[in-house]
């Protein structure tokens, strides 16, 4: 396996792209060497500019849920391109779009659709703090929301993978109304509110997948929602990854838990740039033309993106693939932990439906300390062996792996054998 023409194009690239890239998580930072430069992609399988073949767990972070170039979503997309690509007005998919969200979450009676995950939070943090008339927002350390200014601290994998504790450039002025709490603890949220009268909501994953996975414990969510209410505060879920995704509902409908304002982003798109925020209608009321609340966008609900979220929500909701990601995910925890074993490394495998990661440490990974606790040096070593026999993974110790509907036998077999090389050259470590 050689790299020689992603070397080529890193090395080109670094002239005029920022560290050759679009976006920090695609550089190798933690795991060393180059960041691969790819080709083009079909189903599970991604291909590398000199042409390596791997199995894909990156899934473009996670919207490609499919699997890349789904036959249905493909022509939905190339009809929709013969039309027009933008025009500033209103469009049928758009309302049909809406409908398909707005039905898969309770708690949304609108949505309005944006071009990103990060715009869908900071517009719903925004919407958050227009309906309630208050300022203060709680975070969870770990967590990510985008890349918005308030939200910008103790903010997970990007940032801890280049072991930055926050962001220059951000003010003081623009986080001094957001508070930290602990994930899985209740009491650090508790602690806010008797400090603080003027909390207007907390935001949170409802499964954490931007520290590596970390799933909410107990009643850990249904307390948080009580909590807001108690409070007159609004309940924000983040569901950017695990909507459509831990379930067609997000993991507000595995947990039973109706949050305020929902956020969304990733699948959503089916691979374009959508993001979408939504809540009932006395909140989303708040919001302009109807309400004072703005927030706009030129390409907003984008034609050709509409057309592949559509296609792709359908698909989705046609192969109920959730309990076949169960399976698949639990096969891969046992031989992610049986390999690990036999090579006599420190694993501890986190998994929620089609989102999983192993943290190379002792113990349980319950919130982002824990998580940072792991050998990201073991990581990188696993990280490589894995690209040199077939698997691409998220180049880092802090980012979930994701599975698409489209994941075969070949391909799990393809990856229990990079696991078996990856675990061995990290129990040969130095
Ligand atoms: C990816 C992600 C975002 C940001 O979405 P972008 O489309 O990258 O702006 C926000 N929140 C969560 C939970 C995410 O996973």
């Amino acid at each position: 396996m050689n790299f020689k023409t992603s070397e080529q194009l890193y090395k080109k690239g670094l002239k005029h792209l920022v560290g050759a890239v679009n976006s920090p998580v695609r550089a190798f930072a933690s795991v060393g060497g180059n960041p691969l430069f790819i080709k083009k992609a079909k189903g599970t399988r991604i291909t590398d500019v000199d042409n390596n073949d791997y199995v894909d767990y990156v899934l473009s972070y996670g919207p490609m849920i499919l699997g890349h170039r789904h036959k249905k979503v493909q022509n939905a997309i190339d009809k929709a391109l013969k039309n027009g690509y933008t025009f500033g007005a209103s469009t049928k998919n758009e309302i049909k779009l809406a409908k398909i969200v707005c039905n898969a979450f309770p708690g949304m009676d609108k949505v309005r659709f944006v071009n990103s995950g990060t715009e869908a939070v900071l517009s719903g943090i925004r919407l958050a703090r227009a309906f309630t008339g208050k300022d203060k927002i709680i975070k969870f350390a770990g967590c990510y929301h985008g890349h918005q200014d308030a939200l910008l601290v103790a903010a997970g994998s990007g940032l801890a993978t280049l072991s930055m504790p926050g962001s220059k450039g951000v003010p003081e002025g623009a986080v001094k109304n957001t508070l930290i709490a602990t994930y899985n603890d209740i009491e650090s949220v508790k602690a806010h509110f008797k400090k603080h009268n003027d909390i207007a909501g907390v935001i949170i994953e409802p499964v954490g997948g931007n520290m590596g996975v970390v799933i909410p414990q107990n009643n850990f969510l249904k307390e948080l929602k009580e909590l807001t209410k108690s409070h007159h505060a609004l309940l924000i879920a983040d569901e950017v990854m695990t909507g459509f995704r831990s379930k067609f509902g997000g993991a507000q409908e595995i947990f039973d838990v109706e949050a305020d304002i929902t956020c969304l982003g990733k699948v959503v798109g089916g691979g374009f740039p959508v993001g979408a925020y939504g809540a009932r209608n006395e909140i989303m009321e708040m919001v302009a033309p109807l309400g004072g609340m703005y927030q706009a966008g030129t390409l907003s609900g984008n034609p050709i993106a509409m057309a592949a979220g559509i296609a792709t929500l359908k698909e989705l909701e046609r192969q109920n693939p959730y309990q076949y990601f169960e399976e698949i995910g639990s096969i891969l925890e046992v031989i992610l932990t049986e390999k690990a074993k036999e090579y006599g490394v420190d694993i501890s495998v986190n998994r929620f439906g089609s989102m999983l990661n192993p943290f190379f440490k002792k113990g349980a990974v319950t919130d982002f300390e824990e998580a940072q606790q792991s050998d990201t040096k073991k990581f990188a070593v696993f990280f490589w062996e894995m690209i040199k026999n077939g698997v691409f993974l998220p180049p880092s110790q802090f980012e979930a792996w994701f599975l698409s509907s489209a994941i075969s036998e070949r391909d799990l077999d393809i990856t229990a054998r990079a696991i078996d090389r990856g675990m061995k050259a990290v129990s040969e470590m130095k």
